[in-house]
C-alpha cells in the first residue's frame, strides 16, 4: 500500500524519539512492500520560534491531506509561561480540531516483567489490559461561553460543559467497536448523579448498549471509576468519557504501567487523518541525551498502521517485536536499564525482522 505520512517531531525528546519510530516505519515497508512517503514539519515551540505560531496553516493542510501524522511532543521551559499569547499546546489543539479527531485512545498494558516499575503491588497488576478512550473535541474543553467579568470588586470564571447527542453517539459507538476485538466490555464513565451533559451522555450511551446486546455495558460514576482504576484495573476492558474526566483518567491510567515513556495513543476521527504520538511530554531534564524510551512512539506508529493505514498484521509485529523486547531484559534508563534511545529501537528492530 501507499501512504503519506506527516510526522512532527516537535520539541525536547520528540525528534529523538520519532526518529527512532520512523526506523520501524521503514523496516515495516520494506519487508511488507508498501510505500510510506514521510514528510517532517515543524510544530509545537519550535514552530514558534520560527513562525511565531505553533502550528502554521501550511501545516496543517499538510497533516489535512496525509493518511496519518506521526507526533513526538512539544513543548519544553522555554515556552512555558502559561500567560503567553502563543504556547506550543495551541498547536495540539489546532491539529486535534483541524484533523476531526474526536476519539483518544490510550491503551495500558502491564508488561508482565516490569510489574515492578508501576506503583502498585504486583497482585493488583496482573492481567492489566486496558483501554480508555476520550471524547477529544467536545465538553469543557471547548464549551461556550467561557471567560471572565469583574462585578462588585468580584472576579468571575465561566466555563461551560456541552455535549451534542451526536458527539456522545460517535465516541460511544467507536467504543462498542473497538470492544468487539478485545474482551467485549465497555466502561461508560460520567457523572450522571449532578451533571445534565452526564444524563445525556448516559441516556445516549444506553441506547447504543441496548441496540449492541454482544457487548456488556456498565454505568460508572467518574469518582468510583477513579477509584477502581488503582483498586482493580484488571477489572477493566474498554472504558469511554467526556473529555476531562478522559483527561484525568488517562493519566491515572498511565501511572500503572510503570513508566511514561512506554505508553502510545491515537486520536482518530471519522475516517480523515489520524493523529498518533506517545502519551509523555518533551522530557527537557533528559532532551538531547539519547536516552528516551523510544517504545510509546515505536507502539504509537503501530496504533498508526493498525487504525489509520489498516495493517493489523504489521501493528502486531510490532507490538510483539517490542513486548520482546522488554521480555528479554531490554531496559532504557527509565526502566532501570542502559540502553540508549537508539539501542531499545534496535532490539525492537532485530526482533521485527526475525
Ligand atoms: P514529561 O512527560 O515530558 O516528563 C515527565 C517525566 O517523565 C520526566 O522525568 C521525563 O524525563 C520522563 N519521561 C517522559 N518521557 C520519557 C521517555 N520517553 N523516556 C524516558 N523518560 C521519559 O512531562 P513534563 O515534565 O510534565 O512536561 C515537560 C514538557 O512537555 C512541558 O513543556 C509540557 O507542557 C510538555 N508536555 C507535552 C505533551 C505533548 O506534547 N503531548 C504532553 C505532556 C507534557
Amino acid at each position: 500500500m501507499r501512504a503519506k505520512i506527516v510526522v512532527l517531531p516537535g520539541d525536547g525528546i520528540g525528534p529523538e524519539v520519532t526518529a527512532e519510530a520512523i526506523r520501524v516505519l521503514e523496516a515495516v515497508a520494506r519487508k511488507g512492500g508498501h510505500v510510506f512517503e514521510l514528510s517532517e514539519h515543524l510544530m509545537g515551540g519550535c514552530s514558534i520560534d520560527r513562525h511565531g505560531t505553533a502550528l502554521t496553516p501550511e501545516v496543517l493542510a499538510a497533516c489535512q491531506a496525509s493518511s496519518a501524522v506521526l507526533l513526538g511532543a512539544v513543548g519544553g521551559p522555554k515556552w512555558d509561561d502559561p500567560a503567553a499569547k502563543v504556547r506550543p499546546e495551541q498547536g495540539l489543539l489546532g491539529l486535534r480540531k483541524g484533523l476531526g479527531v474526536f476519539a483518544n485512545l490510550r491503551p495500558v498494558r502491564v508488561h508482565p516483567a516490569l510489574v515492578d516499575a508501576s506503583p502498585l503491588k504486583a497482585d493488583r497488576l496482573a492481567g492489566v489490559d486496558l483501554l480508555v478512550i476520550r471524547e477529544l473535541t467536545g465538553g469543557l474543553y471547548f464549551g461556550q461561553p467561557k471567560g471572565r467579568e469583574e462585578k462588585d470588586g468580584h472576579v468571575r470564571a465561566v466555563d461551560t460543559l456541552e455535549y451534542h447527542d451526536y458527539e456522545v453517539q460517535r465516541v460511544v459507538e467507536l467504543a462498542f467497536r473497538l470492544a468487539r476485538g478485545r474482551r467485549r466490555k465497555v466502561t461508560s464513565v460520567d457523572k450522571a448523579n449532578v451533571l445534565e451533559s452526564s444524563r445525556l451522555w448516559r441516556q445516549v450511551t444506553s441506547a447504543i448498549g441496548a441496540a449492541n446486546p454482544d457487548v456488556a455495558l456498565d454505568h460508572m460514576l467518574v469518582d468510583t471509576a477513579a477509584m477502581r482504576l488503582v483498586a482493580a484495573p484488571a477489572s477493566f476492558d474498554v472504558v469511554v468519557t467526556e473529555n476531562m474526566f478522559g483527561d484525568i483518567l488517562t493519566d491515572e491510567a498511565s501511572v500503572l504501567a510503570g513508566s511514561m515513556g512506554m505508553l502510545p495513543s491515537a486520536s482518530i476521527g471519522a475516517g480523515g487523518p489520524g493523529l498518533y504520538e506517545p502519551i509523555h511530554g518533551s522530557a527537557p531534564d533528559i532532551a538531547g541525551k539519547g536516552i528516551a524510551n523510544p517504545l510509546g512512539t515505536i507502539l504509537s506508529a503501530a496504533m498508526m498502521l493498525r487504525h489509520s493505514l489498516g495493517l493489523e498484521a504489521e501493528a502486531a509485529a510490532v507490538e510483539r517485536a517490542a513486548d520482546a523486547a522488554v521480555t528479554d531484559g531490554a531496559r532504557t534508563r527509565d526502566l532501570g536499564g542502559t540502553l540508549s534511545t537508539r539501542a531499545m529501537a534496535d532490539e525492537v528492530l532485530r526482533r521485527l525482522a526475525s
